[in-house]
């Protein structure tokens, strides 16, 4: 597939073109185009063969010609000559939280900067304050968010990672000499951040998959190589280590390369408890006679455990949890009912209630709620309590047509900096789903911002606390929060956390639903998606809640619909 490879170019593109000062609206309409690919189901070369291209939302003859230049000749004139006109040191500069390309162009345009050193050094120097607009405070913030950066290194986002390995992974697969390719390391075991992607493969030695990778994996370059495995950089950004096994020790080694190394060190010195030896390349044999182990499953069976999921491998007790019988069964993507947390064309998503609906529908699910924004977020198009009245019966209308899924009324409102909500409760009463969230005044400090949440989770008609600590994986940190308190009055006052499943929150993280559910606070699993496509983002969430040991019982919209109501109705 071509299709995340032209995306990513009329990202950049896009990017270019804001850093170099053009039309912000041609410059977003590379970005809508690039993302209406990245959804394509099929080929975009096949569509465009087809003579179909301009029939994907955004393209329009510029761009299609763009394809088809890109398509011929892997490469993209126009951006070419943009990356010669602006410095890469200018694009890394947007990489820093809070510097979008606006404030990236005006510290090249008026100050000259062209790395991010310069940039810092100019912070420490108090020259960025002598810009329009910028002040002290400015340059702290920029000085935190390069610090920021250099902590985070070159760590790729799980919603990133997984989409890039599993087309490699897919590509490979095709091969005729591959019999067997898996994903590994951090990424089987769903971790939300990444320093590489891992994979196993069988059939091919290293030297061969250099020449075989896929064109979205174009390699910048090769750092490590020996006879079982490639360490590569690609062009993209990420690193890519793919280990070459033998057929016979292909799972042995894929359960090596999955980790982690805590877990597999366990796991070995139980074995030599159980008299059992490591053997070469082979696995776990008996000392004593000889007995081939198959598998994972296999060789937990062996060590008298149950399977034990690869998210849950961190060596955090999950090895005397198995031999108590006391694993969890963990929550599956198949368990999920419905999404409480979806926006629609009433705020800022871009599908109307029935094609909402209808998606979720498509999805086996039982019910979905919408839930838009509130009136103060006017950015988003948020609702009065008039429009909120007129979607209400436009919801009815929905459920009156449609037999097989059930939408529900909801709203995310908006925790206002003082902790009250944006909404009257008398308004709030009427709505079937209440999801309450901060979207304003990130900056205040802990007690603050614990207040605003732990006010509004009073609320009777709260029923859910949406993304709860606010960040955006690799880009914003948590505002601060103290969670221990939040999860406390959560368990109180009865009302569930969210795990936000969008590929840039995956709020709640693991560690801190882990907390949840053993306070015996409910989770809700929810995309807030505001796209169709973004519906498919439930698997990322449910990473989260897997790694976090979370069962059915735990996470509210793996229940039926009456489940899901008495719940909503008992606060
Ligand atoms: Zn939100
Ligand atoms: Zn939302």
């Amino acid at each position: 597939m071509n299709n995340i490879a032209l995306a990513r170019a009329f990202f950049e593109i896009a990017d270019l073109m804001e850093l170099n000062g053009e039309n912000p609206f041609r410059a977003n309409a590379y970005r809508r185009a690039g993302r209406a690919i990245e959804m394509l189901p099929e080929d975009v070369e096949e569509i465009f063969e087809r003579g179909e291209i301009r029939k994907v939302p955004g393209i329009g003859a510029a761009l299609a010609e763009k394809v088809g230049e890109w398509l011929s000749t892997n490469e993209i004139q126009y951006l070419e000559e943009l990356r010669q006109q602006v410095p890469p040191g200018v694009v890394e500069m947007t990489k820093i939280a809070g510097v979008g390309p606006k404030l990236a162009r005006r510290f090249y345009a008026e100050l000259g900067i062209t790395t991010i050193d310069e940039l810092e050094k100019a912070c420490r120097k108090r020259k960025i304050r002598t810009l329009r607009g910028m002040g002290a405070r400015t340059e702290w913030n920029i000085i935190r968010g390069i610090q920021a950066l250099r902590e985070r290194g070159n760590q790729i986002p799980l919603g990133v990672a997984l989409p890039v390995a599993r087309e490699i992974q897919a590509h490979l697969e095709l091969l005729p000499q591959v019999k067997q390719v898996d994903l590994a390391g951090d990424l089987r075991r769903r971790r939300e951040m990444l320093d590489k992607l891992d994979l196993v493969v069988t059939g091919i030695d290293p030297e061969e998959i250099l020449s075989l990778l896929p064109g979205l994996a174009e390699v910048e370059e090769i750092i490590a190589k020996n006879a079982d495995s490639i360490r590569l950089r690609l062009k993209s950004g990420p690193e890519l280590e793919i280990v070459a096994a033998a057929p016979e020790s292909y799972w042995w080694t894929l359960w090596k390369a999955t980790g982690s190394s805590e877990h597999v060190a366990q796991v070995l010195a139980l074995a030599e408890e159980r008299g059992l030896a490591v053997v070469g390349k082979k696995g776990l044999e008996p000392t004593a006679s000889l007995v081939e182990v198959l598998g994972e499953a296999e060789l937990y069976q062996l060590l008298g455990l149950p399977f034990i999921p690869p998210e849950i491998r961190e060596g955090e007790g999950e090895l005397t949890a198995a031999r108590q019988g006391l694993l969890p069964q963990l929550v599956e993507l198949s368990d999920i009912r419905g999404d409480l947390h979806c926006h629609s064309r009433w705020s800022d998503g871009v599908m109307t209630l029935e094609e909402l609906a209808q998606a979720a529908a498509a999805k086996g699910y039982e019910y979905v709620a919408v839930c838009d924004h509130s009136q103060s977020l006017t950015v988003a198009n948020g609702l009065s309590v008039e429009r909120l009245r007129a979607q209400h019966r436009d919801i009815q209308e929905v459920n009156e047509k449609l037999d097989n899924i059930q939408l529900l009324s909801g709203i995310e409102v908006d925790i206002l900096t003082d902790g009250s909500l944006d909404l009257p409760d008398s308004i709030l009463a009427e709505r079937d789903v209440v999801v309450a969230s901060i979207h304003s005044g990130f900056r205040q400090d802990v007690e603050q911002l614990t207040m605003r949440v732990m006010k509004a989770m009073e609320n009777p008609h709260v029923d859910i606390i949406g993304h709860p600590t606010g960040r955006l994986l690799g880009r914003r940190d948590p505002y601060a929060i103290d969670m221990e308190r939040v999860i406390e009055m959560a368990a109180k006052t009865g009302t569930a956390l969210e795990i936000n499943a969008s590929p840039d929150r995956l709020d709640l993280n693991d560690v801190n639903a882990q907390a949840a559910k053993e306070a015996g606070v409910k989770i809700v699993i929810n995309t807030d998606a505001h796209s169709q496509p973004e519906l498919d983002n439930m698997h990322l969430g449910l990473s989260v809640a897997r790694r976090a040991w979370l069962t059915k019982d735990n996470v509210v919209n793996t229940w039926s619909l009456k489940e899901v109501k008495e719940y909503l109705s008992r606060k």
